[in-house]
């Protein structure tokens, strides 16, 4: 069997994300919501189970982190002193001919002559700045004075209360505050599937430091993060440490990584792993005349501490999971004829189900009770599909294409009909070996426990 080219291979993807309930266009019965997704019973699971994971490495884990959880309205001062009310734009142009507009690096370049990538018109407008934040009111008048914003990004509410977690939390530096929620940029051409969306979910983590420690806590939260991805199920041969040049870093920036991921539409960026200075608190006592200074107890000295930045997205790392996890191989069907089999080949832990449990006869009362037994068992520590239609095969099928790790079938031999010594005993069959072993009822918690935590 050939391999897909890269785009019938998204195509794929985009196609199974739907049919399976992983991610469907928002509003899509009016026509759709342009760079707006909608996660589906199995594309939650999915996602939850990234950001819990998150959560528990960067935050539970941790001694030096504490989380927070800020809001998405949005103050105009604060964005207005981190500079996103002036600068937060991308350079915008018009294709005259087919009416598009085009971020600039989109254009592309053809016998020396700027052409626009849709339909090949040279006739474009000059570049002009388009800021990327939605504006919106609050309250009831609708002017100048009720002006808030959608957050572009959940670092700045984390700057912003940099003074009252410290106070509460009582942490000395290095310390970290880490949050996991929504961000709105109105992009100018929202493409590639949930990658570049308008509203998305960012894992930010702003981890506070003494200047002199600035490089090096970079290059540490860089090599933690890659190896987030490796823990995630995402081969580090396929992720790519970017060294952000000067010229492309923000001007206060001293040290960037950008983590990016082989997409089948290309390498792009998953991660910014940026070292910020003191801008923004600097920034933030400057306009709020508020001190946001650090006072350290031992040398009883007051200064802005420094801070370094990962800055994962959710939704691109939930594409990113799906792509990696994309085969096709081949498996025997009913009559042993091999047929073309598609299986997600999630990391156990990142799996929305992880295990299916299926009775080998759907009318067969002792068998069908026996594995509603073992539903009962297993649900309070995983999440399972209770499965009774069609062939053993077809249910294989169905769990390999959305990815569950693990397959439970209760037979003649777990009710103790054929040989007493097997009484209590399933099949465990692992989707990728698709290798099946015998394992009695009484080990299947440890065992799969142990397996996607
Ligand atoms: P890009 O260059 O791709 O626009 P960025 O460098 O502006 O991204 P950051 O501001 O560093 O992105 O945001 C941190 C992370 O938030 C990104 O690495 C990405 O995972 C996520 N992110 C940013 N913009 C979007 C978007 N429009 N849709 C989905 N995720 C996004």
């Amino acid at each position: 069997m050939s391999e897909p080219t890269d785009t019938q291979r998204m195509e794929k993807i985009v196609s199974l994300c739907k049919r399976r309930g992983f991610i469907f266009q928002s509003s899509e019965i009016y026509g759709g919501l342009n760079g707006a997704w909608d996660y589906g019973p199995l594309g939650v699971e999915l996602k939850r189970n990234l950001k819990n994971y998150w959560w528990r490495v960067m935050v539970h884990e941790r001694d030096d982190v504490v989380g927070m959880d800020g809001s998405i309205l949005t103050h105009p001062a604060v964005l207005k002193a981190s500079g996103h009310v002036e600068g937060f734009s991308d350079p915008m142009i018009d294709c005259r001919t087919c009416k598009a507009h085009l971020r600039l690096d989109q254009l592309v370049e053809k016998k020396g002559v700027t052409q626009c990538p849709i339909c090949g018109g040279k006739d474009l407008t000059e570049a002009r700045q388009f800021n990327l934040m939605f504006e919106t009111h609050v309250g009831a008048a609708a002017d100048e004075s009720s002006i808030a914003y959608l957050r572009p990004e959940t670092a700045q509410s984390i700057f912003v209360q940099f003074k009252n977690v410290l106070e509460v939390s009582r942490k000395k530096l290095p310390f970290g505050i880490a949050q996991i929620g929504k961000a709105f940029r109105n992009e100018i051409n929202p493409r590639n599937f949930t990658f570049r969306s308008r509203e998305f979910e960012q894992m930010e983590l702003e981890y506070f430091c003494r200047a002199e420690e600035g490089m090096k806590w970079l290059h540490y939260w860089l090599e933690e993060r890659l190896r987030f991805y490796e823990n995630i199920g995402i081969p580090r041969e396929r992720l790519h440490a970017r060294e952000v040049p000067d010229e492309e870093r923000a001007f206060y920036s001293k040290g960037t990584y950008d983590i990016e991921y082989d997409f089948p539409f290309g390498g792009q960026e998953l991660e910014g792993v940026a070292y910020r200075t003191d801008y923004d608190l600097l920034q933030h006592q400057k306009a709020s005349g508020k001190s946001l200074e650090y006072f350290d107890e031992e040398t009883k000295q007051r200064f802005i501490p420094h801070v370094v930045e990962p800055s994962a997205g959710v939704d691109r790392t939930v594409l990113a999971l799906i792509c990696d996890a994309y085969k096709e191989d081949h498996a025997p069907d009913e009559k042993g004829k091999m047929e073309t089999r598609v299986v997600l080949r999630l990391h156990p832990r990142m799996a929305p189900i992880k295990c299916g449990i299926f009775p080998l006869l759907k009318n067969n009362e002792r068998l069908v009770a026996k594995t509603k037994e073992i539903v009962a068992l297993l649900r309070p520590h995983m999440t399972v599909f209770y499965d009774e239609s069609g062939a053993i095969g077809r249910r294989y099928r169905r769990q390999d294409e959305i990815g569950t790790p693990f397959a439970v079938t209760v037979d003649f031999e777990t009710l103790g009909e054929k040989d007493v010594a097997l009484r209590d005993t399933v099949t465990l069959r692992d989707r990728d070996s698709m290798k099946q072993e015998r394992v009695s009822v009484n080990d299947l918690v440890n065992n799969l426990t142990s397996r996607i935590t």
